[in-house]
């Protein structure tokens, strides 16, 4: 169709149109390549975006989030390579480096102020799957020091159904280490419900979406009562991401919403800045 149109209209649309799609497809294959040396490098860093405790305002741990500084095309947003790591199976490695510097830095942040605070680590759906995940996390909490209950794993929803009985099993392998599980981005899935019967997480991460309206939309002011009202009821404890107003904080905090991220507080940093705010006490 797309040929046929630009035939009609001329030949400058289809060069046009072919040109794009030629750069999209040559940044794909070179990201994927330059990935692969990315970690040795140095390119990857690890941002850490703190969490709050609501109704005491009191900051309990941090994200650990991906950042790719590619030496010529620039910042890299993880939404682009994070799936191209998916796509090629780098993500087993770069799970288990981002995994591996946010529980050594955490733990030594934590022995400097003598601190407990916990770290969040996503983890893409196919490190799940994954057996050897477990001895992966077992390292990471061995060598660090970190105890296992101060470390959680993030998941999204995309969990394929099929797999549930083999991600459970390694859920449950992970919650034995004394680690435990969250739900991120809830309510974006297609079957957000059905993964709350199958799996048990500790914690449901709302999605930013939901929270982004709060007291403006009373649709989805209502969704996001009720999605905290069943956490509670399940036993779960509930996180808002992406909170930027104050007005979506006092709204959480009545409606009983458990902790809070977001721009409001603050955006992911660099460790070193993280640092720098604690010894001077402006992030607690
Ligand atoms: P996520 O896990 O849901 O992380 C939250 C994203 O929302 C982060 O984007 C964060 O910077 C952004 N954010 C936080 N607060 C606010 C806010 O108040 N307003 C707005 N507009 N945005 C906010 P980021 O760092 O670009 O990461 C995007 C996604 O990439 C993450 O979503 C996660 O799914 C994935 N990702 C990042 N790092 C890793 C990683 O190490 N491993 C895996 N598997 N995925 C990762
Ligand atoms: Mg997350
Ligand atoms: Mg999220
Ligand atoms: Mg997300």
């Amino acid at each position: 169709i797309a040929m046929y149109e630009s035939k009609a209209r001329g030949r400058n649309i289809f060069c046009c149109y072919s040109a794009d799609l030629d750069e999209h497809v040559t940044r794909t294959m070179r990201l994927k390549e330059d990935l692969k040396k990315a970690a040795m490098k140095g390119q990857l860093s690890v941002h850490y975006q703190p969490k709050f405790q609501i109704d005491k305002r009191k900051l309990e741990g941090f994200e650990a989030l991906m950042r790719w500084n590619h030496p010529e095309l620039g910042v890299i947003a993880p939404a682009e390579f994070i799936p191209l790591a998916e796509e090629t199976g780098l993500i087993h490695e770069l799970g288990a480096w981002i995994l591996q510097e946010a529980c050594t830095q955490i733990a030594a942040l934590n022995r400097q102020l003598e601190e407990r605070f916990y770290i969040a680590v996503n983890f893409s759906v196919k490190q799940t799957r994954e057996e050897r995940i477990i001895r992966v996390v077992q390292q990471a909490l061995a060598t660090s020091g970190l105890p296992a209950e101060l470390l959680e794993i993030e998941v999204t929803e995309s969990i394929v159904m099929e797999d549930a009985q083999r991600v459970n099993g390694i859920f449950a392998k992970l919650r034995a280490l004394g680690v435990s599980i969250s739900m991120d981005d809830f309510g974006t899935g297609y079957n957000s419900f059905s993964h709350l019967k199958q799996f048990r997480f500790q914690r449901l991460k709302i999605d930013r979406g939901f929270v982004q309206h709060l007291g403006e939309d009373s649709h989805d002011t209502a969704i996001v009562a009720a999605i905290i009202s069943m956490a509670h009821q399940l036993g779960i404890k509930i996180t808002a991401e992406g909170v930027e107003t104050q007005d979506q904080l006092h709204i959480l905090q009545e409606m009983g919403c458990d902790d809070a991220q977001g721009y409001y507080f603050s955006k992911p940093l660099p460790l070193e800045t993280i640092q720098q705010l604690l010894l001077q006490k402006q992030l607690v």
